[in-house]
């Protein structure tokens, strides 16, 4: 396996890894890669890692939800069931096959550890063990791989397990800069799973091993390369649920706006384009929540991955050229009467982290109730249908942002060019002049739109579903909330989609909205399905989500009496 073979996969899949003075290398685009394409899939290097949490929820083989639809082959039952190992008594199984899967492949080596609850420790000595089993050939590929996720149109290449292994041995580790406590504490993990390892009857025959396990310096390696490019695996409702290390998913770089995402099928990393990604165009995923303000994101960035992000949203030189070309614009308008003067620090998205830092804007001590809470969001007002298709230049901001004028110039701003499916340079456009309008039009309050004012709404949305009976409350709480998804976050991100599915239903239950409220619900899932048909796609499990709004959807327009 070399680099030549990893370039002929990529290849297959339409991307070329070129590389990067500042990033190392960066996965490039050679082929345009539609909207809602699965760019290519990866495949763990060994068994992803279930938070102990979780571990009664999912089979550990294939990874299936407990009381979920069991599948279509008639020998499960259609709620799934699952059982636990009798030995460690904390590893569980959906039948007898997975079972054997787990023990034949990794159970039998680690259910021993029953009382070590190690992330670290376990994840190294599950990546030994893969390594080994595949120099010494006693790995033998299985089929299980294929998810039907990927995309039949084109000729795409498997990636093999040697394949997987060769990517992992070229990922960074940054151990030279690594913080000397946390080298120590690797240290200290890696020498007890050697000794581990060589007390077992682990057996290391491949020629590269000589009868032993890597030595204690080449496991501190390994550990930093996982820490560096893990993952955190979710189901379809975005739940995160396990770790894991997926070298190939690991190649493509982080931006804070990305235009890819990443998203599982079971086991399997599927990543998909969230935009059209054009020839030449660096394919990026995140590795943080784009929720998070800029100087913490950075932060998490810089500490966990060793980089100053330099992305579109962060970067000042992406700022000064973006300032510059709308300077130039803006004295080539000759005839137009300069408006009032632009007191904005920054431009495009910038300016949207501006507009997000910040505490929440009520006074310390605040008492939320159901009065406080009526007080603040009952004077939303939910679009209505015909407005939200209507799109054009009309859309003007209101004289005073209140969460209510907040909420309906957002939706109104964006909601439509989603709808139909507008460009993206369109829709950014779009976008900063929606951002520089709020950040120049007075505000009721000094920080009206930051995160924390966003965590705490979500809070507040869900106890009202919760105790049910309030919802037209929840209502308009969860679509203030989706104006501030779709300030922050990419268009087709699934967040958004699954938060509209969650409104929609909440606008289902609300009896006394009527049929507007039912009109409204119907709004709510055509924008779920436009952006779950990207980020989810029409195969699998995530798959299933879709047709699960659809149902829902035919539902609705039963009663609308279409
Ligand atoms: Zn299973
Ligand atoms: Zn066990
Ligand atoms: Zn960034």
């Amino acid at each position: 396996m070399t680099s030549i073979d990893l370039a002929r996969h990529l290849e297959s899949h339409g991307l070329g890894l070129v590389q990067d003075e500042n990033k190392f290398r960066s996965v490039v685009a050679q082929r345009p890669l539609k909207r809602g394409t699965v760019v290519i899939t990866s495949r763990p290097l060994c068994n992803p890692i279930i938070f102990p949490t979780h571990r009664s929820l999912h089979c550990e083989t294939c990874f299936r939800t407990r009381g979920k639809d069991g599948g279509d082959t008639a020998a499960t039952s259609p709620v799934l069931s699952l059982e636990r190992c009798s030995v460690c008594k904390k590893r569980y199984y959906c039948n007898r096959d997975c079972f054997t899967i787990a023990w034949k492949g990794w159970h039998r080596w680690i259910c021993s550890d029953k009382d070590r609850d190690d992330l670290d420790y376990e994840m190294l000595k599950m990546i030994v063990m893969s390594i080994e089993r595949l120099r010494n050939g006693s790995f033998t590929e299985s089929s299980d791989n294929d998810t039907g996720a990927e995309d039949k149109s084109h000729h795409v290449n498997k990636e093999t397990l040697a394949m997987t292994a060769y990517v992992f041995s070229t990922l960074m580790g940054h151990e030279s800069v690594a913080d000397p406590g946390t080298l120590a504490q690797y240290k200290t993990i890696a020498t007890e799973v050697r000794n581990q390892l060589l007390a077992s009857k682990f057996s290391f025959k491949s020629q590269t091993s000589s009868g032993a396990p890597p030595s204690v310096d080449e496991l501190v390696q390994y550990l930093c390369r996982f820490h560096c490019n893990n993952f955190s695996t979710h189901d379809s409702q975005l739940f995160t649920m396990a770790e894991g290390t997926f070298p190939v998913g690991a190649l493509f770089n982080h931006s804070c706006r990305p235009n890819a995402i990443v998203m599982y099928e079971g086991q399997v990393q599927v990543v998909k384009a969230l935009e059209d990604i054009e020839p030449g165009q660096e394919v990026c995923t995140s590795y943080v929540d784009n929720g998070v303000q800029r100087t913490e994101r950075r932060a998490l960035l810089k500490e966990k991955y060793y980089f100053d992000c330099q992305c579109p949203r962060c970067s000042d030189e992406e700022d000064k050229v973006f300032k510059d070309s709308m300077m130039l614009a803006e004295t080539k308008r000759t005839e137009e009467p300069s408006g009032e003067e632009t007191t904005l620090a920054h431009t495009g998205f910038r300016i949207l982290d501006d507009l997000i830092e910040g505490d929440q804007d009520g006074p310390p001590g605040l008492k939320v109730d159901g009065e406080w809470l009526t007080k603040q969001f009952g004077t939303i007002v939910l679009p209505g249908a015909r407005t939200l298709q209507s799109v054009g230049p009309s859309i003007r901001p209101p004289s005073n942002f209140t969460r209510a004028s907040f909420t309906s110039y957002v939706l109104h701003s964006l909601v439509p060019m989603i709808l139909m499916g507008s460009p993206l340079d369109q829709y950014q456009q779009q976008l900063f002049e929606m951002y520089e309008a709020l950040a120049t039009t007075p505000h009721e309050t000094p920080k009206p739109f930051t995160t924390a004012v966003m965590t705490n709404a979500t809070s507040f949305f869900n106890t009202c579903l919760e105790h049910g009976g309030s919802w037209p409350l929840a209502s308009k709480i969860g679509t203030f909330i989706l104006a501030m998804y779709l300030m922050i976050y990419p268009r087709h991100h699934p967040l958004i989609g699954l938060h509209c599915f969650t409104l929609a239903k909440s606008l289902w239950n609300d009896m006394e909205g009527g049929l507007a409220s039912v009109r409204q619900s119907h709004d709510m899932l055509r924008l779920s399905l436009t952006i779950l048909k990207v980020s989810h796609g029409q195969s699998g499990e995530n798959g299933a989500l879709v047709t699960e709004v659809e149902t829902f959807m035919k539902t609705v327009e039963t009663e609308l009496g279409f």
